[in-house]
């Protein structure tokens, strides 16, 4: 800071004095033996100046509570309005019709890339569910067993003939 401007930061302060103004801030906040505490400008209630109450990238306005309420009242608003479902509703599959080949490419090239990777997770898959799959095979053979019989047999003899 060049000396000019810290002449006259330090006028104001003093004309501030004389007039018996402090500088105070738009957040009202006091201190007190337990620790700062900040005023909401919604409940005004006086809350501790900490991570429980506060939520600096929501804005020191409002107390946490009161972000909540807000949001869910806000999110409740978008929910109950029909219009505003719709939009958002359209707008997603907007999204989605103009994104799906993009977004279906770069996992076809990541699958191409990664095959090592995609058959590691296919194998712990069939670890993981195993007696659920084995459960599936059982109920698709039990209930295609005429036809898998049948093109066993179509198969054979094809071979054989
Ligand atoms: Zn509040």
């Amino acid at each position: 800071m060049i000396e000019q401007e810290r002449a006259v930061y330090r006028r104001g302060y003093e004309n501030g004095y004389k007039a018996g103004v402090r500088a105070s801030s738009h957040a009202a906040v006091r201190w007190t033996p337990d620790g700062y505490e900040m005023r909401c400008s919604l409940c005004r209630e006086w809350w501790p100046l900490d991570a429980d109450h506060w939520q600096p990238r929501h804005g020191m306005r409002r107390c946490l509570s009161c972000q909540r309420a807000y949001k869910a009242a806000k999110m409740a608003g978008y929910r109950e309005d029909a219009a505003v479902r719709e939009a958002r509703l359209e707008r997603s599959r907007l999204a989605y019709r103009i994104d799906a080949p993009r977004q279906r490419a770069r996992l076809r090239a990541w699958r191409a890339a990664n095959r090592e990777k995609v058959a590691e997770y296919n194998r712990r898959y069939r670890e993981r569910h195993a007696e659920r799959l084995r459960a599936k095979t059982r109920a698709y053979y039990a209930e295609c067993r005429p036809v898998i019989l049948a093109k066993k047999r179509a198969a054979y003899a094809g071979e054989v003939a």
